[in-house]
């Protein structure tokens, strides 16, 4: 009974739960996530009666083989896709309303939808200022945000965005439980994300609800019906964002380890991937001044047939290790330019159409130790293992 009541009380420390004082505050990258991954946990904060805002960071309106097909022309300019985003806002209302949001509180940022990658690495600064001054305006109780783990590059941003404003304006709300934050995954299926997720009880009313909020995003049903109808069937899951939550990697991705003032990231990209698009590999972080700071590392595919083993440099600050045409063992990423009191963000962009592979890793301070060592004997047929 006593181990009963623990599992349980751990599983509700786990899950959101909301009363008439929560303030519940969503972001969401596009109009179509808080219908896809929120809806259920929406509809139980407006029956609890909570405060909610939900907040569009992009109007969505970079979203073009719809566009054509729905309005039949094949060239789309800048007053066109104004036009989407404005007609994709209006959806997202018709959905709050189908959900039971006041669609009063609703903001659109409308930030560039398919660049929130560029924002993050080139000027973030006034977004975070502005994420900032909303989630103190709001005052939330409750925060939702997209998961670091999510395969849409946009979602993947915008989470590391969030963190970087949660962990330099907000650690003290957090750290004194007055404000609880999840994230969500909408694309992908990272075991970063699912490993840990809890998982939210919906009723069969709740899930006819979500099911008529997803339909009101007609311009996304489109050519994604199958698709967009199927989010109505799946689960809503989240985790519970902790000060200390431990790294795991992901993609291709298989290690990492952190000491002062350098990286070492194990990688393993099977032959045939290299091939499709050149791999690169971000970094970010604060300088010791505080100020934000990136890099970006490219790493070339070999020409086929090479079967020997040698080390090149990456641009000057990576060394790397090919073997044949595929790359597998260890970059080691001297990183000066960071504070080591910052937390790292790590993504290895390598695009599929418009999804990733993985996400952002947050990999915190840590004076040394591993993060992750993972083995994937026989997943990717063939890689040659350095030793
Ligand atoms: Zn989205």
């Amino acid at each position: 009974m006593r181990l009963a009541a623990l599992l349980l009380e751990d599983l509700a420390v786990q899950l959101p739960a909301f009363t008439s004082d929560s303030r519940l505050l969503l972001f969401a990258p596009h109009p179509d996530d808080e219908s896809l991954a929120c809806s259920i946990l929406l509809q139980q904060a407006v029956r609890a009666g909570a405060a909610v805002r939900v907040v569009y960071v992009t109007d969505g309106d970079d979203n073009p083989w719809p566009q054509r097909v729905l309005e039949r022309k094949w060239r789309l300019n800048a007053t066109d896709r104004r036009r989407w985003g404005r007609l994709r806002r209006t959806e997202a209302l018709a959905a709050l309303r189908v959900l039971g949001v006041n669609g009063a509180a609703t903001r659109f940022l409308g930030l560039p939808d398919q660049k929130l990658t560029a924002v993050l690495m080139c000027d973030c600064q006034s977004g975070l200022e502005r994420f900032a001054a909303i989630i103190a305006g709001w005052g939330p109780t409750h925060l939702l945000a997209p998961s670091i783990s999510d395969t849409h590059p946009d979602h993947s941003a915008l989470a590391v965005m969030l963190r970087l404003v949660l962990d330099e304006s907000f650690s003290e709300p957090m750290a004194t439980g007055q404000m609880a934050v999840w994230s969500y995954v909408v694309h992908g299926k990272s075991a970063a994300f699912f490993d840990r997720t809890a998982t939210i009880c919906q009723s069969h009313q709740e899930a006819a609800t979500k099911l008529r909020a997803i339909r009101c995003h007609k311009t996304q049903l489109k050519l994604s019906r199958k698709r967009f109808l199927g989010y109505a069937n799946r689960p809503e899951r989240v985790v519970k964002l902790g000060a200390r939550d431990e790294t795991l990697v992901d993609g291709s991705i298989t290690s990492v380890f952190r000491v002062a003032h350098s990286l070492r990231i194990g990688l393993r990209l099977a032959p045939k991937a290299m091939r499709m698009s050149e791999p690169t590999l971000f970094v970010l972080g604060r300088g010791e001044a505080g100020t934000l700071r990136c890099t970006t590392i490219r790493i070339p595919a070999r020409s086929s047939g090479v079967e020997i083993l040698d080390s090149v440099s990456l641009d000057g600050v990576a060394e790397a290790q090919y073997c044949g045409n595929a790359f597998a063992g260890q970059l080691t990423i001297p990183v000066p330019i960071f504070s080591s009191a910052s937390t790292i963000f790590v993504k290895l962009e390598r695009r599929s159409w418009f999804f990733d592979e993985g996400g952002w890793l947050e990999i915190p301070p840590a004076e040394s130790r591993t993060i992750a060592e993972v083995q994937r004997d026989g997943v990717e047929a063939g890689l040659v293992t350095i030793h």
